[in-house]
């Protein structure tokens, strides 16, 4: 990236040279993601000029450091963007993203990419590099839907038709939900939304609380926030059923107000969800591994990484594009 608030730049730079422990990627296919987008423009991201954007990607391994052991030359490799000490007590138990030293890992958006050998999971045969960039959105949904703690027979409320609402919608019903009304103020979505499970919609730009307590038969057990806008969670908390549960997974990075009395009243619980431990991510390849074909719904078109700066920008608008990946 240039620096915030700037478009991207294609630049050449030198090949990357693997340390210890370390392998380089040729990448074969990097999502865009919405954090992504965030990280362009808000000061906390902590990114800058130079920085190489991409975290949700795969590829083929093509050159291995000293002392990197489990992985050969060419084996196709998912890579689980999560940085950490690799020796904590939390990354023993393959919860990285909470380690003391955890950091995101990036640079997809590029032709290589270096990144630590156990951060790879080796793709089985049946799942594609583009099955390889969409395990990771799909293990961020999957966490979220771990942490509502959903009941068989619930009915559930997701909020946003993005790729993380749509692929909560998928783990929802997986998860037994009866119910799985997806809500959005724009339409591009609604077909995507039913492929992915959703068994309603509550697509209505004037009206979507109204739409979705139609949708859904009243309140929801569980709303899924996946937007991250100032306001939804107040919306949530009205929407949700006495005692209910609400996920936040939308990154909202401006200040929200929320009446807590009305929350408190209600008894909800309130969770926020960030990230995903190994075992999810694991698990969100062995769903595409076992003949699960809904999540590839999301790509909607593949591009070349010279295209990446200009559809990056068109992306800050909503329109037909749900997850793009990029083929450098
Ligand atoms: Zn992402
Ligand atoms: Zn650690």
């Amino acid at each position: 990236m240039q620096g915030l608030h700037r478009p991207l730049a294609i630049e050449t730079v030198p090949d990357p040279t693997p340390g210890a422990g370390e392998l380089v990627v040729r990448v074969g296919r990097c999502g865009i993601c919405g954090s992504d987008l965030h990280m362009t423009e808000d000061p906390a991201y902590g990114k800058a000029a130079g920085d190489v954007l991409g975290h949700e990607f795969a590829g083929e391994v093509v050159a291995l450091g000293r002392d990197t052991t489990g992985l050969a030359l060419g084996d196709l490799v998912a890579v689980m963007p999560l940085q950490s000490c690799g020796t904590c007590q939390t990354c023993l138990a393959g919860e990285v993203a909470w380690c003391d030293q955890f950091g995101l890992q990036g640079g997809g958006f590029a032709e290589y990419a270096v990144t630590r050998a156990n951060q790879c999971i080796r793709l089985p045969r049946s799942a594609s590099l583009a099955d390889g960039a969409i395990i990771e959105p799909l293990a961020v949904a999957l966490h979220g839907v771990n942490m509502a703690g959903l009941n068989t027979g619930d009915a559930v409320l997701v909020l946003g038709a993005g790729p993380i609402g749509l692929a909560v919608a998928f783990w929802a019903r997986r998860r037994g939900a009866a119910k799985v009304v997806v809500q959005d103020i724009a339409p591009h979505q609604q077909a995507r939304a039913l492929g992915m499970g959703a068994t309603g919609l509550a697509i209505d730009p004037s009206d979507p609380v109204g739409a979705a307590a139609r949708a859904l038969g009243g309140k929801a057990d569980v709303v899924f926030e996946c937007v991250g806008r100032p306001g939804l969670i107040a919306q949530a908390v009205d929407q949700v059923r006495n005692r209910g549960t609400i996920v936040l997974l939308g990154l909202c990075t401006r200040p929200d107000t929320f009446n807590s009395f009305a929350m408190l009243s209600k008894e909800v619980r309130l969770i926020t969800s960030a990230f995903f431990t190994r075992s999810e991510y694991e698990a969100a390849l062995d769903a595409l591994d076992a003949g699960a074909a809904q999540p590839r719904l999301l790509i909607t078109d593949t591009i070349a990484l010279d295209q990446t700066p200009v559809r990056f920008e068109a992306l800050r608008t909503r329109g037909h594009d749900c997850k793009v990946l990029i083929a450098p």
